[in-house]
């Protein structure tokens, strides 16, 4: 407990620009760590990559080769940042006491991580890595950002705001989250609901290292409309709300109508007409697209399919749940930059 075993997991998706200062900084990291005595000389760093179409996993293995702090898990095709991230938590929880998450473009500050360790050490099972504030964002990121902590939080979402992926998990925090079977992972809607003891570390995002956002506007909104639908069933009952609103109101327009036609003043109508044709068509549109959106999910969540499969694993020593004890003759070879 006192040096626990701590692996990082870091997805990646066609990275290569940024790899080589990311596994720079980190391994610097952990060698001052082991140095200090914080971690145990069995923590890692374990790059899962997503399958990347760039040179990322050549980088690795080349890597892997020569630090001995590098290991590797390659995934078949490109899962998706939160099933890599799930598949480097999963493998990393067998022999870690503890597992950090952390993107690889070190928009993080792993400056904080030894903050992340301390919160371990003092019985915390997940420690939350918070930003202060967004001023590395661009605008639009930023608003759209706070829009949706806003919305998640209206309709009963328990999200960390301005935390994303940047965490520490303890061994028995991984072990819970493996009970959360659900083929769709959002991480950061389901950690929460694990509960246990947590604490937030605060800290400031800095601009990407190099390369570009692997999240595009698509697939941001992607990511947004997923984590809403996994977690709640308020857009379906607005839709609802609507419908009932919407007969109510046909209820007074026909009320309406039915006056004037006693008065005989029917005439006119053929706009009111196409108005409501148009209004009430458009809501069921509405109505059937959100319900289909959940019926989508059902549909996937009952096939049960596999989330991500690996294709090779690299350096990982896995031996049930205990660390295996490395060979003299075995030891790392740990390359200083
Ligand atoms: N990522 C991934 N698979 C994907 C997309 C992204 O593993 O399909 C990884 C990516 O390599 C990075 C992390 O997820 O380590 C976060 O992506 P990025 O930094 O591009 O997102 P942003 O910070 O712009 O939101
Ligand atoms: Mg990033």
């Amino acid at each position: 407990m006192n040096q626990p075993v701590v692996t990082i997991v870091v997805p990646c998706y066609n990275e290569e620009e940024v790899l080589g200062e990311t596994t720079r900084q980190l391994t610097y990291l952990m060698e001052d760590l082991e140095t200090d005595r914080w971690i145990h000389p069995q923590s890692r760093i374990l790059f899962v990559d997503d399958g990347s179409k760039d040179g990322t996993w050549e980088l690795i293995e080349k890597e892997s080769l020569v630090n001995g702090f590098v290991t590797g898990l390659k995934l078949s095709r490109n899962a998706g940042h939160q099933n890599a991230l799930l598949a480097g938590l999963m493998e990393a929880k067998d022999f870690s006491d503890c597992v950090i998450s952390i993107d690889a473009d070190l928009q993080d500050d792993i400056g904080v991580i030894r903050d992340f360790i301390l919160k371990y050490k003092e019985g915390c099972e997940i420690v939350y890595g918070v930003r202060k504030r967004r001023d590395s964002d661009t605008f639009f990121k930023r608003v759209t950002a706070n829009g949706f902590y806003g919305f998640m939080k209206k309709i009963g979402i328990d999200l960390i705001p301005n935390h994303a992926d940047f965490r520490l998990m303890s061994k028995r925090a991984l072990v819970e989250l493996c009970r959360y079977e659900e083929s769709n992972p959002f991480l950061r809607g389901i950690i929460p609901l694990i509960g246990m003891k947590t604490a937030n570390v605060y800290y400031d995002r800095k601009e990407r290292l190099a390369g570009e956002t692997k999240y595009p506007l698509k697939k941001m909104l992607a990511f947004a409309a997923d984590g809403i639908t996994s977690f709640s069933i308020v857009p379906i009952r607005f839709v609802t709300v609507i419908g009932v609103m919407a007969v109510c109101l046909s209820m007074l327009t026909g009320a309406y109508t039915m006056v004037h036609k006693i008065v005989g003043n029917t005439a006119a109508g053929w706009s009111s007409l196409m108005v409501s044709i148009w209004f009430i068509g458009g809501l069921q549109l509405m109505g059937i697209g959100v319900i289909g959106e959940y019926i989508g999910k059902i549909f996937r969540e009952v096939k049960r399919r596999p989330k991500y499969s690996i294709e090779t694993s690299l350096n990982l020593n896995k031996v049930g749940n205990k660390p295996k004890e490395r060979e003299e003759n075995e030891l790392p070879v740990v390359s200083r930059y």
